[in-house]
């Protein structure tokens, strides 16, 4: 079923790839986006081998290969003594295992790629400034409507319009995205403010009680990303970019050990930001008629397995493969259910306890039995491109 026209509402990485997966399958896509210019925000992003083989997949392999980078290991260290607790091999290992790396990126990076990709297919197909506030369906066609007033008709609307999704209100209900109670604070550090032997191996994790701090390199090592998450009460605000400074970082990290503190302490004073982090419950369904959801307007996930993206990716995979192996929309969106509902749901809720233990497990004992990623998880094998739909 490839004579359609699908409406996309959020030009994230989930409406992004989603555009350049059907546009890839000969699809029509329009894609609507809120913001009045295209961007991420400043921050990294890991990619595993189940993301990383779809960018692949969908082309972008050239951009992974110039920009991403590929730890050669990894570890998780007691925050206190920098002691390692689990040894991590990536590198060729993941690809050996994987058929595809594990490998980091800047967010910003990814994006733009996906962007050219998309306007490349179709220089048309974007449209900046364009919040959907509604839609209305029928048998033959769903209709956007956007703040601006104006109207879009397409076969098929996808949500992907981030955790405080508006389709995903209009088809489920107007509920809050759950504070998870942590607050977490990023930061982009130039490799020249540190010196090597602070960033060996390629990227870590310290974990302590109710702290947590990830680190790792992106865009060809030019620079180094970190994530400290610390467990509080009563945090409300949730955009990405409230603004924090170093001190108040350092304060809240005081017990992580020399080489940890260093690197917060390189943090340039206008690149520190600190933001609460949400989740929701899981969906048992997404879609209702012509809509359905995709991203994390459908399963928004914590950072503790670096998978929200990554199964945003899935979805946007799957779906295509959906709508061409389809007779219907409703075919469509009823295959894309089936191969994604509990896929997602299942790495949305191994996150959420994956919190758990990395900010509450004594990191006296924490070990290979106790350690949980998406390789021990059995995430990293899955195949959008193979998985049947
Ligand atoms: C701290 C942190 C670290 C993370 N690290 C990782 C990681 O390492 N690996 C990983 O795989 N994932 C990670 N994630 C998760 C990942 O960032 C998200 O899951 C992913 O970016 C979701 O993409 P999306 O396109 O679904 O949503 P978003 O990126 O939120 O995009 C939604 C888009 O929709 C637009 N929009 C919103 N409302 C409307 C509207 N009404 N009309 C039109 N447009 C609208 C927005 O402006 C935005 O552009 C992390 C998340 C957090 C919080």
């Amino acid at each position: 079923m490839r004579d359609l026209h699908v409406l996309i509402a959020g030009a994230g990485i989930g409406g992004l790839a989603t555009a350049m997966a059907l546009q890839r399958a000969g699809i029509r896509v329009s894609v609507y986006e809120q913001a009045p210019a295209l961007g991420e925000v400043g921050a990294g992003l890991t990619l595993a081998s189940n993301a990383s083989r779809i960018l692949r997949h969908l082309g972008l392999g050239a951009v992974l290969d110039d920009l991403a980078v590929i730890p050669g290991r990894g570890a998780v260290k007691h925050y206190r003594t920098g002691r390692t607790l689990v040894d991590i091999p990536r590198g060729q290992t993941q690809v050996d295992r994987f058929g595809a790396p594990y490998c980091q990126i800047h967010r910003n990076d990814l994006h733009q790629a996906l962007v050219a990709a998309v306007q490349s297919a179709d220089r048309d197909c974007l449209h900046l400034g364009c919040t959907l506030e509604d839609f209305g369906q029928d048998a033959q066609a769903v209709t956007a409507v956007f703040a601006n007033a104006e109207t879009a008709r397409g076969d098929l609307l996808v949500g992907c319009d981030g955790i405080r999704s508006t389709v995903r209100a209009r088809l489920f209900g107007t509920e809050d995205p759950r504070f998870t109670g942590y607050v977490a604070w990023r930061g982009l550090v130039p490799m020249e403010r540190l010196s090597a032997s602070l960033v060996v191996p390629d990227s870590a994790v310290w974990i302590g009680p109710g702290h947590f701090l990830t680190r790792y390199k992106i865009r060809r090592g030019e620079l180094l990303n970190y994530i400290a998450i610390a467990r509080t009460n009563g945090w409300v605000e949730e955009g990405w970019s409230v603004r924090s400074t170093v001190e108040a970082l350092l304060a809240e990290f005081r017990d992580f050990e020399p080489t940890a503190r260093s690197i917060l302490m390189a943090t340039p004073p206008d690149q520190c930001f600190k933001w609460g982090i949400f989740d929701r419950d899981p969906l048992p369904v997404w879609s209702t008629g012509r809509v359905t959801l995709l991203g994390d307007a459908a399963h928004p996930t914590t950072p503790f397995l670096g998978q929200g993206a990554a199964i945003a990716l899935e979805d946007a995979m799957v779906l295509a493969r959906a709508i061409v192996a389809a007779g219907s929309v409703a075919e469509a969106l009823a295959r894309y259910e089936k191969a994604r509902v509990a896929r997602a749901n299942e790495v949305l809720l191994a996150s959420r306890e994956n919190g758990l233990n990395l900010t509450t497990t004594d990191p006296d004992r924490y070990d290979e039995e106790t350690h949980r990623n998406e390789e021990s998880l059995d995430l990293a094998s899955y195949d959008a491109m193979t998985v049947p739909v």
